[in-house]
């Protein structure tokens, strides 16, 4: 990592109001190269760099990532991803064979591009979290073979 990207990662977790602790950087580094990465996937991507962030760590530094809007949560089947693009609105693909995910664009282009059939049981719609079950090219021979 260059010093320039770590200036800047800092910034963003500064900017964000929080203090630019070594793990919540390299949290962030990790991810902005490897998006849609499980927190045991962080620990492991970072583990090089900060031998002694704890599993607990890395989970407390995503969450609170996640909290203050630095990172988005992916919730899919298993472990929980995570991800630095966050304002877009942007939806998943998930392939049901290996599990990795794409991101696609958003059904409409903006929050919430699809609402409730019928009327909502809720007054206020924020968004809709689309995961489109796939199975992607290289499993598609294996699973129509099955
Ligand atoms: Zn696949
Ligand atoms: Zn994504």
């Amino acid at each position: 990592m260059t010093t320039v990207q770590e200036a800047d990662l800092t910034e963003q977790v500064r900017r964000a109001g929080m203090r630019a602790t070594p793990g919540r950087v390299a949290a962030l580094g990790f991810l902005s190269s490897h998006p849609h990465s499980t927190a045991a996937e962080v620990h492991a991507g970072i583990a090089a760099q900060l031998p002694s962030l704890s599993m607990q760590s890395v989970h407390n530094v995503v969450n609170d990532l996640t909290e203050k809007g630095v990172l988005r949560r992916v919730d899919v089947p298993g472990a929980a991803r995570y991800e630095t693009q966050t304002g877009d609105n942007h939806h998943h693909i998930r392939c049901v064979v290996c599990h990795r995910i794409e991101d696609v664009d958003c059904v409409t282009g903006e929050a919430p591009c699809l609402s409730p059939a019928g009327s909502s049981p809720m007054p206020v719609l924020l968004s809709a979290d689309v995961t489109f079950q796939a199975v992607c090219s290289q499993c598609v021979d294996a699973w129509q073979a099955s």
